[in-house]
């Protein structure tokens, strides 16, 4: 702050500094300061503050206050005592909206054209060219869609499926005279139920029609501490929001999410009233199951999603329910040991199985059986649904039918349609590019793992070992083999509908799964599809994928510099590297088996890094009044950071590497925008930081960086040597 009239004191002459700073005072000072804020647009307005955030404003700073309030950048209670860390929060919230210097913010800075003129796109619920990626990726299949379906194909094709299941998704006409019929008589059977039992049996039907279980079920899955077998999984119903939004959901999110559930009441034959009483008794029931359940940083947290339970224990759970039957309609044949990922959610829900809650099963089963074919029975579902996503998410504008209709048959079919897309879209030149990126990195990483003071030689070797037989998975599967080969899709003339080609499929796919329950789970298998913009390491079979729609620009680009590579797609290559040597990685060896392979020394010492990641990340803002928490984003930020030494030490080994381009690719990889209410919804749910974070908050551990724009004490970026965080 060098402008002299920042602090103009009191009338009487005094300065008062040795007396507590007002927020008031601290924002007139920091308006000076900056002097003044322009109204703020695209990202920034967004984000803003409502100026109502800010309460008690004194009458001597209305005037001056004004435009800082309508940049949204101030919030709290004037008569509160104003903190240095409170102040030094303003004074990022300044630097962001400025975005003018790349030392105060790095992230606003390099990326402020384009946040200031952005905006999100129908269809979108965040934007950024990470994200406008999928909805290119999306409108390539929608055109390859339409083209399969502007000519005759010959029967039993992927390409005749494709052209009959898009006719009976287009076909509004034949929807609406349909209504709920499909499902009417799983709906009456549902309500008909006059006990438990009853209503178990009625589950266990559309199971076997369906291939969907309403109430509870048994499932098939990798199991987690041997991945070469597969494992019964056990599960009942569960809350359908997030663990934060039945706490501290807002009304407005609340009452989108009720309106939606009373919606489907309604539509499916309930009147008014019956629905909304129903729906309010099964969210009480949803909130009780959800503060009983795991919280989301345990998801991959194989030491409290592995639990194993016998099927007598089970029924110990459950005295109510004929776990045999349901069993037995599962079609799984060995079930000595059982999975159960949530054991407090399964106990919470466990509960409510027996005569006196039927009333409340019955409405958990309609709202289930609703919400997995809603989407395919008439517009009325449709515009419920859509009317929830919008009103829940704060965003504008959903996509035409045309568009959502091509997404429908792009998930449905996505075996076929991954196909299509790679056959035309993907380039084998891509392809070797990156497998040989993929090489160079798990190359340093070793080198990088064998330099560590903090490991031992035991721990090192076998984490190298760990690196040697890691899976390698770039742009699409070796087979296209695929079990919709064998789901009968119908076009409407041929008496097909939207919803008999949904069961269809779903039972295809169950048959597949059932047929090959007592094969070694298949590790050549994609988890993810070729069309998806994304990248992940899966644990259970130590591996790694990038669909071959991530491998293009502007993440990827034969063109580009090798510097700007290894800021796009480099850093993601590397990220999903370290997800083995995350905190919840590390819990799994070679094969891909939950195993301890450390030394109880390192294993802590890895522990404590680890802790020292979540404090690093933990209540920072990439947005005003949004913190980050680092407990729930820590393994994704142990990856960040480990992504970044790997692709600083790969440029290093180019003659003249020009960091500056790397470090501004970091920062167009991760720029993006969404509604404020987004934004809040992530900073509880997602494991990832804010994208702003990571751009600016993993290359504040890069000495690298501090030199290549020569960031000094003082600088918003600056942060001293000693506080830096690093793991790998
Ligand atoms: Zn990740």
């Amino acid at each position: 702050m060098q402008r002299s009239d920042i602090l103009k004191g009191y009338p009487d002459g005094s300065l008062a500094l040795d007396g507590t700073l007002t927020r008031a005072q601290a924002l007139v000072m920091l308006t000076r300061a900056f002097g003044g804020f322009a109204v703020p647009v695209g990202d920034n307005a967004r984000m803003a503050l409502p100026a109502s955030s800010l309460t008690n404003v004194p009458a001597w700073a209305a005037e001056e206050l004004s435009p800082v309030l309508a940049a949204g950048l101030a919030d709290g209670d004037e008569n509160e005592a104003m903190s240095a860390e409170a102040l030094s929060t303003l004074l990022r919230r300044a630097y962001a909206a400025k975005g003018t210097n790349l030392k105060d913010d790095y992230y606003a800075a390099v990326n402020k054209s384009w946040l200031d003129g952005s905006d999100i796109p129908a269809g979108l619920s965040i934007n950024g060219p990470f994200y406008g990626l999928s909805l290119t990726v999306n409108e390539q299949i929608a055109a390859l869609i339409r083209e399969i379906d502007a000519h005759e194909q010959t029967p039993g094709t992927a390409e005749a499926k494709i052209k009959a299941l898009y006719d009976c998704v287009m076909d509004a006409e034949g929807r609406e005279r349909a209504g709920v019929a499909p499902i009417q008589k799983y709906l009456d059977a549902i309500e008909n139920a006059k006990t438990l039992d009853e209503l178990v049996s009625v589950d266990a039907q559309m199971q076997k029609e369906l291939g969907l279980s309403m109430l509870l079920g048994f499932g098939l899955t990798t199991d987690l501490a041997d991945s070469s077998r597969r494992i019964a999984a056990f599960s009942l119903i569960g809350a359908g929001m997030d663990k934060d939004f039945y706490v501290n959901g807002a009304d407005a999110q609340r009452s989108a999410y009720t309106t939606y559930l009373t919606s489907l009441l309604t539509l499916s034959g309930l009147g008014a009233d019956e629905a909304a009483q129903r729906v309010a008794a099964f969210y009480d029931a949803e909130a009780a199951i959800s503060a009983a359940s795991l919280d989301p940083q345990d998801y991959s947290n194989v030491d409290k999603t592995y639990n194993l339970f016998t099927l007598g224990e089970l029924k110990t759970l459950l005295p109510n329910v004929d776990l045999d039957a349901v069993l037995a309609a599962s079609g799984i044949e060995n079930a000595e040991r059982i999975m159960v990922s949530d054991v407090g959610a399964l106990k919470a829900a466990a509960a409510l199985y027996d005569d006196a809650h039927l009333a409340l099963l019955k409405t958990a089963a309609r709202l289930a059986l609703l919400q997995s074919v809603a989407t395919s029975l008439n517009q009325g579902f449709m515009d419920a649904y859509f009317d929830f996503v919008l009103a829940y998410y704060g965003v504008d504008a959903r996509q035409s039918n045309e568009q959502i209709a091509a997404q429908q048959v792009q998930a449905l079919l996505a075996d076929y349609l991954s196909r299509a897309y790679v056959d035309e879209y993907f380039s084998a030149k891509a392809k070797a590019d990156v497998e040989e990126m993929i090489g160079e990195f798990i190359a340093i990483y070793k080198e990088r793992i064998l330099a560590q003071d903090w490991m031992s030689a035991e721990t090192k070797a076998k984490a190298v070992k760990k690196l040697d037989t890691m899976g390698v998975k770039v742009g699409y599967p070796d087979s296209w083999e695929s079990c919709l080969d064998r789901a009968e899709i119908k076009s409407p003339a041929e008496g097909g509908s939207f919803f008999s080609n949904v069961i269809a499929i779903q039972m295809a796919m169950k048959q597949d799964v059932l047929a090959h329950q007592n094969d070694a789970p298949d590790k050549s298998e994609w988890i993810m599809t070729p069309f998806t913009v994304n990248a992940c390491y899966n644990p259970s079979a130590n591996d790694i994928t990038f669909p071959a729609a991530i491998l293009q620009s502007p993440l990827y680009d034969v063109n580009a510099s090798r510097e700007e590579n290894l800021g796009g797609i480099g850093y993601i290559i590397a990220h999903e590297i370290t997800h083995a040597f995350d905190n919840n990685g590390a819990k799994f060896d070679e094969n891909g088996s939950a195993a301890d392979w450390w030394t109880a020394e390192d294993y802590a010492a890895f522990r404590q890094k680890c802790q020292a990641v979540a404090e690093w990340y933990d209540g920072q803002e990439a947005y005003p009044g949004i913190a980050c928490s680092g407990a729930l984003t820590i393994s994704e930020n142990v990856a960040d950071l480990g992504a970044a030494k790997c692709i600083v030490a790969a440029a290093k080994k180019l003659d003249h590497p020009d960091l500056d381009k790397l470090f501004r690719a970091v920062a167009n990889t991760w720029a993006s925008t969404t509604s404020r209410q987004m934004r809040e919804y992530l900073a509880v749910t997602d494991v990832h930081a804010p994208d702003k974070l990571r751009c600016n908050r993993v290359l504040q551990t890069l000495p690298e960086f501090y030199t290549t724009y020569g960031i000094q004490p003082g600088d918003g970026m600056w942060t001293a040597p000693e506080t830096r965080v690093s793991v790998w």
